[in-house]
């Protein structure tokens, strides 16, 4: 065993509070920063004791609270926790999408104002990318940045902003020029989510809870200084970060795994087993084995590929256009065990909430709808096919 693993190991033992082992459903739910409630007072001891090691961030640089952990290491500590079913210390889009950017990307002056508060979980961050009639076609998108001095003035819309209402800040496409062609002349600007003139709107949703908002700019005032990159050309950033923004949702997927727990740790396999029964070859239907041994070899296939780019990245590169692969992979891998899950539950999986269905199979129910947002999150699946079939294959348009 590496001096790390042993060190993290014993660290563990003594330090990840025992109610939270065997907890997480999926290795990304964590705290999410912010206003955001810890779920019970050994989670918010488990975030404090993760911080004070500089493990909510484990390979950012020790400067901003991390840890500055190597390559080999930061994998050893997901890998530990993972083992474990222990929540991620901290999770969010200040961690996997502005924060990588601000690293490569930011000025001195907004590395030292931003990463600190991301690391530590005080500062939350929501993503205003898509606007009504901008959303493939982010390109198009018209909330308008006109300077004044040293600030801009904010007018526009956003929409699909997840989780607006509880951020503290708003990493933004913004046009700040109207001439050429339409990627030049988008400016990528930070604004705190307080700035009068900001209003949030969330968006109900048919399934009852929605994590969806419309954000509302009204002449709203930011710094030039906020800017990521140069003015009028944020194209560039805004592209890293979604590259930043896909492999996380690829792996956010492969990370569950081939198991795909459904409560906890219950996994797919259990609830075939449960539901089919097993006899001298394994489990009863032949068919559901084939497919279940199929989701699983895909997957940890998936999981192996990522592995690289993760590396990649810990390292400090920033991912590219191959990130629409593991985006459309992931998402056709998890939509596909999802129905597996359903097609095993059979008429079980017919409810949506009451009595009348377990927990369980609520559970299995509602993240099958949810495995369908995949593939329109952080860019469609027909344009991620697109990106691949010009950027990575080099295809003729
Ligand atoms: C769970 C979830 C969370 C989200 N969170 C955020 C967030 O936090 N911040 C944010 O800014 N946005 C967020 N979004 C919005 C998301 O980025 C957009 O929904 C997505 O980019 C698609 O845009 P649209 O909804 O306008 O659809 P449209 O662009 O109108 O697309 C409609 C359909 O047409 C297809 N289509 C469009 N253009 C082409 C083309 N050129 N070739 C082939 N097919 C095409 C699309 O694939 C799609 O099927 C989120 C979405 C989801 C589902």
């Amino acid at each position: 065993m590496s001096d790390f693993r042993t060190e993290l190991v014993a660290w563990l033992e003594e330090n990840a509070p025992k109610s939270l082992h065997g907890t997480a459903s999926s290795p990304f739910q964590g705290h999410w920063g912010g206003k955001s409630e810890f779920p019970s007072e050994d989670h918010r001891l488990w975030f404090e004791r993760c911080l004070a090691r500089g493990w909510t961030a484990p390979n950012w640089p020790k400067t901003y609270g991390g840890a500055e952990l190597s390559l080999e290491d930061a994998r050893v500590w997901q890998e530990e926790l993972f083992k474990r079913h222990l929540p991620l210390p901290l999770v969010g889009f200040g961690l996997t999408m502005i924060g990588p950017i601000l690293l490569a990307a930011g000025s001195e002056e907004l590395k030292a104002a931003h990463l600190p508060g991301i690391v530590s979980g005080e500062v939350r961050w929501c993503q205003g990318y898509s606007e009504p009639g901008a959303g493939s076609d982010l390109a198009s998108l018209r909330t308008k940045a006109v300077r004044d001095g040293d600030e801009f003035v904010v007018n526009g819309q956003k929409i699909w902003t997840s989780h607006a209402d509880l951020s503290d800040w708003i990493f933004c496409l913004v046009r700040t020029n109207d001439e050429g062609v339409k990627q030049v002349g988008i400016t990528f600007l930070l604004i705190p989510m307080n700035t009068p003139g900001i209003t949030i709107r969330p968006i109900p949703l048919i399934s009852g809870a929605s994590p969806f908002c419309e954000v509302f700019f009204e002449d709203v005032r930011a710094p030039v200084a906020n800017v990521v990159g140069q003015v009028d050309q944020g194209w560039k950033v805004a592209k890293a970060l979604l590259a930043h923004e896909r492999t996380m949702v690829g792996e956010s997927i492969a990370a569950g795994g081939a198991r795909a727990p459904i409560l906890f740790t219950y996994t797919l396999r259990d609830h075939a087993i449960d539901v089919i029964g097993t006899d001298e070859n394994g489990l009863r239907d032949a068919a559901v084995r084939d497919e279940l041994v199929r989701s699983e070899m895909e997957m940890a296939a998936m999981k192996l590929t990522l592995e690289r780019t993760k590396d990649r990245i810990r390292a400090g590169d920033q991912p590219g256009p191959e990130s629409s692969i593991f985006k459309v992979v992931g998402t056709e891998l998890n939509m596909r065990r999802w129905e597996l899950a359903l097609k095993i539950a059979d008429q079980d999986a017919l409810g949506w909430e009451g009595d009348a269905y377990s927990d369980r199979n609520i559970a299995m129910t509602r993240q099958w709808l949810r495995s369908r947002g995949n593939s329109i999150e952080g860019g469609t699946s027909e344009i991620q096919r697109n990106i691949i079939a010009r950027r990575v294959l080099g295809l003729p348009k």
